[in-house]
């Protein structure tokens, strides 16, 4: 049995490597995943379809997205995300440890792809609802990040798959990829699990777009260390990381940042894996407008340190660490209206309202507070700080589509850790809160690329037959990562790796 491309893994990554592959010129290629139908798109149909590029402004993005009507325009303020602030937020929050040629390639890359996808009839739109707020009457997105996909990652796989449909790419659900087959140091095909008995294919080409292993807790708990095992999953059980050791076999480099991953602030009550009606709905990222206190009733991170893009992917480890792995994050009554309905909207997560902060506590400790005392301490204490910070800067305007400065430092005041922007007082009732837990999202160690062809490296240089994108490229992330990146680079690097296969063919013919 011969394919011209085999890919592994039917999530964005994987999705756009076939496309490509097969647009290239591969006439059979061949699609394989270890999921059931029903889990069809990997973490891909979890996310919220947010892709991070490189563009001009609104001007330069109106073309592309199909949700934004010309009365509409007028009252949006977006500006341009550069080449520059793209790399230069990859660089920085990965503590300057990213591969900078890596991250150059998913760059300059990313608006081109995008394009390349809008052609395959993904519906992509302005994400109004998570990058926007309406301040004076105007749409003012922020944070680098504006571009979506209509009906988030579910439309995303849902308009990809179509694609693979019409393209005429071969689909085989329940098969697990479980080896490579090499010949003369390339390799030539895999060996898969289909219907109970092993079977080997042979391919012009391999491309593993596999996941990494959050979803599998020995692993994490042997790369991210100890309580990760406690962590849920936020998107699909079938990214186990098996892809990393077949490659490994046969090679390939392991590289990148293995002892941490992106996890976020999710919904203590949500399923130890990812629920495919409410997907991204478990997330809690309501943080910048409140504060978060841990079980003994005390603050551990800056809830505004930056915008929620470039601190969402950590918080969640920061949650894990704390006394029992989780932790509530509260708000007043001036919050409550601006918090994102997909999130926090009624049905969708617990809420424990009251009208006093000593009644709340009172209610949260049913629920885990321990410090009740001290919880009730934290929030005057919080009060106290951001009043002494009004007084001393009578001006400043509270706006959360900018870093607006309103913090707890001050002359007098200074809170340890501090919150450095959007500080505003906790103080009218109804007060509510939130229980929320560590949910991770994906893990950064994984194979060495080339980043031009996403060919696998070896120690030797590229392994002839073998190719690699999405969250299975190590190299590009490291403690942190840029909301939205994740489905432009396994888009770029996918969409490379097909077209590399095809070369290859075609060299070889
Ligand atoms: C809740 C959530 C929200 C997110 N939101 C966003 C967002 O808005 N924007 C963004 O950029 N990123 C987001 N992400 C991250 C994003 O999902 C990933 O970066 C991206 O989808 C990874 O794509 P992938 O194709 O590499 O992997 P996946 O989409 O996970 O696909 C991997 C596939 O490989 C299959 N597989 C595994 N092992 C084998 C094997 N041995 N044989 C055969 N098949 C195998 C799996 O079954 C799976 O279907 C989010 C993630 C989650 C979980």
């Amino acid at each position: 049995m011969y394919y011209d491309c085999i890919v592994v893994g039917s999530g964005n990554a994987g999705s756009c490597a076939a496309l490509s592959a097969k647009e290239n010129g591969c006439q059979k290629v061949l699609l394989v995943d270890k999921c059931s139908p029903d889990w069809v798109g990997g973490n891909g149909y979890f996310t919220a379809g947010a892709f991070r590029i490189v563009h001009n402004g609104l001007e330069d993005l109106l073309p592309i997205v199909q949700n934004v009507t010309p009365e509409q325009a007028k009252r949006i303020d977006l500006d341009p995300y550069s080449r520059e602030d793209f790399v230069e937020d990859i660089m920085r929050l990965s503590g300057r440890r990213s591969d900078p040629t890596l991250a150059a390639s998913l760059v300059d890359n990313s608006r081109d792809t995008v394009d390349w996808l809008a052609g395959y009839q993904v519906p992509f739109i302005l994400s109004f609802h998570r990058q926007a707020y309406e301040v004076g009457g105007r749409q003012k997105f922020w944070g680098g990040l504006v571009l979506s996909v209509e009906d988030g990652g579910k439309g995303l796989i849902a308009a990809e798959h179509k694609a693979l449909k019409e393209a005429g790419v071969e689909i085989w659900f329940d098969c697990p990829v479980v080896k490579l087959l090499v010949q003369d140091n390339t390799v030539t095909g895999v060996i898969v699990h289909k219907d109970g008995s092993e079977l080997s294919i042979e391919s012009g080409g391999v491309i593993l777009a596999a996941g990494g292993f959050e979803a599998n807790s020995k692993l994490r708990v042997a790369h991210l260390g100890m309580g990760w095992e406690k962590a849920k999953v936020r998107g699909t059980p079938f990214n186990t990381g098996d892809c990393f050791a077949i490659a490994k076999d046969v090679g390939a480099k392991l590289v990148g940042d293995w002892a941490s991953c992106h996890s976020t602030t999710w919904d203590f009550n949500a399923p130890e894996i990812g629920a495919r009606n409410l997907t991204n709905q478990f997330t809690k990222s309501g943080y910048p407008l409140g504060i978060m206190l841990n079980a003994n009733g005390e603050r551990f991170v800056d809830e505004g340190e930056d915008y929620r893009n470039y601190t969402y992917a950590r918080f969640g480890k920061a949650i894990l660490l704390q006394s029992g792995g989780f932790a509530f994050q509260v708000w007043d009554a001036k919050m409550l209206g601006i918090l994102r309905k997909e999130e926090y909207g009624d049905g969708v997560v617990e809420k424990i309202f009251a009208d006093t902060i000593e009644a709340l506590a009172h209610k949260l400790g049913e629920i885990g507070l321990t410090g009740q005392a001290q919880f009730v301490k934290t929030i005057q204490a919080y009060n106290a700080a951001v009043a002494q910070h009004k007084m001393e800067n009578p001006d400043w305007n509270w706006d959360p589509a900018v870093k607006d400065g309103l913090s707890t430092q001050s002359s007098h005041l200074s809170l340890s850790p501090p919150k450095s922007h959007w500080a505003e007082s906790i103080d009218k009732p109804p007060f509510m809160a939130v229980k929320v837990c560590c949910g991770i999202t994906f893990t950064f160690g994984g194979l060495a690329i080339d980043p031009a062809s996403a060919a696998v490296l070896s120690e030797s240089g590229p392994i002839p037959g073998l190719f690699c994108a999405g969250e299975m490229v190590g190299g590009l992330f490291h403690n942190n990562y840029p909301g939205g990146s994740g489905l432009s680079a396994g888009a770029v690097f996918g969409r490379k790796a097909g077209a590399s296969v095809s070369k290859g063919k075609a060299m070889r013919a």
